[in-house]
């Protein structure tokens, strides 16, 4: 499978090393992160938000080796939602519970989670927990029913390509938030995860009942027109808020038809100079990247 390979390839770190060593690697992985800093995310914000578009901001990074760069890595996320309350952009922030210590401490990654929430309801803006790779998937759930209990300002993403998704939709809508519906980004085996059309049948089941449903926020996050059409159809039924979502450097011509519309779209912005993981995910999804960095990379 197309996704697997290439993600078995870039984990090399031969690979890594002619990626963020060459100009035609940083270049491509420019087309999908706003920038390295804080303030060149917060100018990319201004510009989505010009343009009619709510925006998340991901400080990358994942994965953490020690617990001081869990540390590290919640204050930079405190700095963002700082920015978020001092200039006013219409943002929201997503992030990773493996970056803020899960897999080393679990009870670290909690407590981190409930600064950012805190924080959070100080600056009036949400906090997304995105959902990474299957082995952490049961406790970034309970992670975030917890926070959420207390809290109220999170929102948690769910990969359609898991067989177990149906039931944790089913588990977490009743905890409210937003819920960000995707396909899935990480090579998973067939015996927990659909494979191929499987994730667009399943998608298009999750993302009907979380519309019917009045007690999460529907956030469907999905550049595929194939998935969009039946969300479209269900929207006349649909009672309280929802939205697209989509990532920054991918199909901008769409998100602005979906704004022109008149749908809420909100724009995933990465920023941060640990892009590379990140980076790689876009290229699995897409084989065309593959070639255009291949071609750059032979070119010059
Ligand atoms: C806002 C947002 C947040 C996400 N959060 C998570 C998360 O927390 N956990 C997780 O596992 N996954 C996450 N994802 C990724 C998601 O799981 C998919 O891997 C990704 O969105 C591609 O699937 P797709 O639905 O766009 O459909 P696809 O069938 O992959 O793509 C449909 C079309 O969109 C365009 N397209 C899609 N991807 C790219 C790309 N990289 N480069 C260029 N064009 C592209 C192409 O035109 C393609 O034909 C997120 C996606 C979005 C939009």
């Amino acid at each position: 499978m197309m996704r697997r390979a290439v993600l078995g390839v870039t984990e090399r770190s031969v690979t890594r090393r002619m990626v963020t060593g060459t100009r035609p690697g940083r270049a491509l992985a420019r087309r999908f992160v706003a920038g390295e800093t804080l303030e060149e995310a917060v100018e990319a914000a201004k510009e989505l938000n010009a343009a009619g578009m709510k925006v998340s901001l991901d400080y990358l990074g994942e994965h953490v080796d020690v617990i001081d760069e869990a540390e590290a890595a919640t204050q930079s996320y405190l700095e963002c939602i700082a920015a978020i309350k001092d200039t006013g952009i219409d943002a929201n922030i997503s992030v990773k519970l493996t970056q803020l210590g899960m897999g080393l401490d679990d009870d670290v990654a909690r407590s981190n989670l409930d600064r950012l929430a805190v924080a959070g309801l100080d600056a009036g803006c949400t906090v997304t927990v995105d959902m990474e790779e299957s082995d952490f998937t049961e406790t970034t759930i309970q992670i975030f029913e917890t926070v959420q209990t207390e809290r109220g300002n999170l929102g948690i993403a769910l990969q359609a390509y898991l067989h177990r998704t149906a039931d944790d939709l089913e588990r977490i809508m009743p905890a409210g938030g937003h819920i960000r519906l995707c396909k899935g980004a990480y090579a998973e085996p067939d015996s927990i995860a659909f494979q191929g059309h499987a994730v667009d049948s399943a998608f298009d089941d999750l993302a009907e009942t979380l519309m019917a449903n009045g007690m999460a926020m529907p956030a469907i996050a999905t550049h595929d027109d194939a998935r969009i059409a039946p969300v479209l159809d269900a929207v006349e039924d649909r009672e309280g808020p929802w939205e697209f979502q989509m990532l920054y450097g991918v199909r901008r011509d769409r998100q602005e038809e979906l704004v022109a519309e008149g749908h809420q779209v909100r724009v995933y912005v990465p920023y941060g100079d640990a892009w590379y993981p990140y980076l790689t995910r876009r290229l699995a999804e897409r084989p065309a990247n593959v070639k255009f960095f291949l071609r750059a990379l032979v070119g010059g």
